[in-house]
């Protein structure tokens, strides 16, 4: 074994799924061709992975704190940190962040909750609000603009907490919400107060924008105007040791969307943008493979994500999600003929499943196979939910990847004498 052998996990995000009737009981990785994942198959070693515990549904953000090795009940304080990292922001343990839309509301009904997608402007606002209200009481607040309608907040101050309610409706034609502590949450301490913050914070943006010149013109134009602000997904941020001090090993993400690529901002991992990753079903797969190799030039460690087969999933769309996940074997096939085997190893995965039944993740194991230095060949020939399952690996959790990962790779410490 060596020691200086590189990693990647690569991931096609909500890639498992159940049996679907129409594909002949297949999942959709059954029923894709998939050339590069089955040769990772044959020529390794495949298993089962169980991303947070058996039967436990994952998020992307829950799942690849997992897989990286950190404890997602101990470390998780909800989802806003990580998307406030992904766009930029620089987070403090002790802030509670949110993701944001930039929305309409008619009084306080929500007539649009992502104010017509707006495509433009959406800078000019978020300017205002900085300007307006740059404080509430004690607490600083930091807002910034994502891709169209999507924003991210962040409340730095004394005292506050993750466990208010939720503003955002979620659907339209409703009144938004009044935040409060959540139940069970009033004595704990800031929760009262933050939700405080937040009511006030929903008021003053709707103040802002609602005449502001960008909202004029878009009535003007016959558009909704984005006149306010419905934050969600409240997180606190804690602190996470970095990645490099925790394993030794310089790592890189090449990941599509910012969710994820908070959680690799949060762990002090190089995040790599790669021009051609859309997040989308036209995402340039040939193009993160290639910006994986270069990535092993000056680093040890890559995690890699493909977003469009959890699209599909979502949409209830097997074509689609077949499609996806052919997109990500081409990648894949890229770094079989790319990389040097003799000095890496890959694990192949999905970060949960997403079936098309259920246009939503589920808890059920998604299948894995260890491919390169250090692993070893079982009977599995091709990747996929029933092949991989008489794998050697067995069954796995994601808090177990990391060490066999350097245990392949001959980075793993002995345990005793
Ligand atoms: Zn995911
Ligand atoms: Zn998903």
């Amino acid at each position: 074994m060596r020691g200086d052998t590189k990693l990647l996990i690569f991931i096609g995000d909500g890639m498992g799924g159940r049996p679907i009737a129409e594909l002949d009981s297949q999942t959709t990785i059954e029923a894709a061709n998939t050339p590069a994942m089955d040769r990772v198959a044959r020529e390794g070693s495949c298993g089962m992975l169980d991303p947070i515990a058996p039967g436990r549904p994952a998020g992307s953000d829950t799942a690849h704190m997992a897989i990286l090795g950190y404890e997602p009940e101990k470390y998780y304080r909800g989802r806003g940190p990580f998307e406030a990292k992904g766009v930029g922001i620089e987070v403090r343990p002790g802030d509670v962040a949110f993701r944001c839309n930039f929305a309409t509301v008619e009084g306080k009904m929500v007539v649009d909750r992502r104010a017509g997608r707006i495509k433009s402007g959406t800078v000019e606002l978020a300017d205002a609000i900085r300007e307006e209200i740059p404080k509430i009481g004690d607490v600083q607040i930091i807002f910034e603009p994502s891709v169209e309608h999507r924003a991210a907040l962040v409340l730095r101050g004394p005292g506050l907490s993750h466990e208010i309610s939720e503003v955002d409706p979620h659907e339209p034609d409703v009144d938004y919400f009044e935040s409060h502590a959540l139940e069970g949450a009033e004595d704990v301490a800031g929760a009262n107060k933050t939700a405080r913050v937040i009511n006030e914070f929903v008021k003053r943006a709707n103040e802002v924008l609602q005449d502001h010149p960008v909202s004029k013109q878009r009535r003007a134009q016959g558009l909704p105007p984005a006149n306010i602000v419905l934050p969600r997904g409240a997180g606190t941020a804690v602190h996470l040791e970095d990645f490099e001090q925790r394993y030794g090993v310089h790592g890189a993400m090449i990941v599509e969307v910012d969710l994820v690529r908070g959680v690799g901002e949060y762990l002090n991992m190089d995040v790599i943008h790669v021009d051609g990753a859309t997040g989308g079903q036209d995402t340039d797969e040939l193009a993160i493979a290639r910006a994986i190799v270069e990535a092993f030039e000056t680093h040890d460690f890559v995690l890699a994500n493909i977003k469009c087969p959890d699209l599909g999933g979502h949409d209830g769309d097997c074509q689609t999600k077949i499609d996806a996940i052919e997109k990500v074997d081409r990648a894949i096939g890229h770094l079989l003929e790319n990389l040097d085997w003799d000095c890496t190893t890959i694990m192949v995965t999905a970060d949960h499943c997403t079936p098309c039944s259920l246009m939503d993740h589920s808890g059920d194991s998604v299948p894995i196979a260890f491919f390169g230095n250090g692993t070893r060949p079982d009977d599995v020939d091709v990747y996929g939910e029933r092949a991989c399952s008489k794998g050697i690996m067995g069954n796995l959790r994601g808090m177990e990847v990391m060490n066999v990962m350097l245990n392949f790779a001959g980075r793993a410490e002995k345990f005793g004498a």
